[in-house]
């Protein structure tokens, strides 16, 4: 059961890229951060302060699955509602990096990503995939871009989706959350060691996949 990991922070393209790559050479998609949202959405609606150690007992009380639907986006069910869209707003996305700097929330979540690793090919995005949820994944890459291009990246994602969206504002949030999520003491977001990194600031989500559709062909294509 190869795997192939992506690791970066916000706005890199990962979701894109790691999505498309895993329909172009047939995998299966993990989408880890999809687990952190709908926890945190969890917290938010249990009206208990995403900081707080409490944050521990709402998330194991909740019921949380990930599935792909027909045209490949991940599908998030929290207590048997479907909250795949609920999950990308910004009261979400401005909460989810104090939920997942809890430590027993992250032992949760990693135990649910791990279950899904029964695929033939199996990609997974996140923040510590190549380190700690499947340190022995067959490829490991890691995503990175300048701060600016990943706030322009994520500001036209928003416009698309209809989200209202400002850019400096998302530059702040992004740069606030990937400080939170590589300064945290659990699981904080690094590269592993044996990372292929891939800046993606100046090249087009089709070259990021034909570089990462490269690097599966040559590393993983025999043992599949
Ligand atoms: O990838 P996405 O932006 O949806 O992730 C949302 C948040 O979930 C991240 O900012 C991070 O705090 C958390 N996360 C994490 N570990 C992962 C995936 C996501 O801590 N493997």
């Amino acid at each position: 059961m190869p795997v192939v990991a992506i690791d970066g922070p916000a706005g890199t393209g990962k979701s894109s890229v790691a999505r498309l790559l895993a329909d172009r050479v047939r995998a299966q998609y993990l989408d880890t951060g999809a687990m952190y949202r709908a926890a945190t959405l969890a917290v938010l609606r249990a009206g208990v302060a995403p900081d707080s150690d409490e944050v521990a007992r709402v998330v194991a009380a909740s019921d949380i699955r990930l599935s792909t639907d027909s045209d490949g986006a991940t599908l998030v069910m929290l207590d048997g509602e479907d909250v795949s869209e609920e999950i990308r707003t910004e009261a979400v996305t401005g909460s989810v990096s104090a939920v997942s700097a809890n430590a027993e929330v992250r032992v949760r979540l990693v135990d649910l990503q791990r279950t899904h690793a029964n695929q033939t090919l199996l990609v997974v995005e996140g923040r510590d995939i190549g380190t700690v949820v499947f340190p022995a994944a067959a490829l490991k890459i890691y995503l990175t871009a300048t701060p600016q291009a990943r706030a322009e990246r994520r500001h036209r994602q928003n416009i698309a989706a209809g989200r209202e969206s400002i850019l400096d504002e998302v530059l702040d949030s992004v740069n606030r959350r990937d400080h939170l999520d590589s300064t945290r003491e659990a699981s904080p977001l690094r590269p592993a060691d044996d990372a292929v990194h891939v800046d993606t600031s100046d090249m087009t989500l089709d070259q990021v996949l034909d570089t990462l559709t490269e690097l599966v062909e040559t590393r993983i294509g025999g043992q599949r």
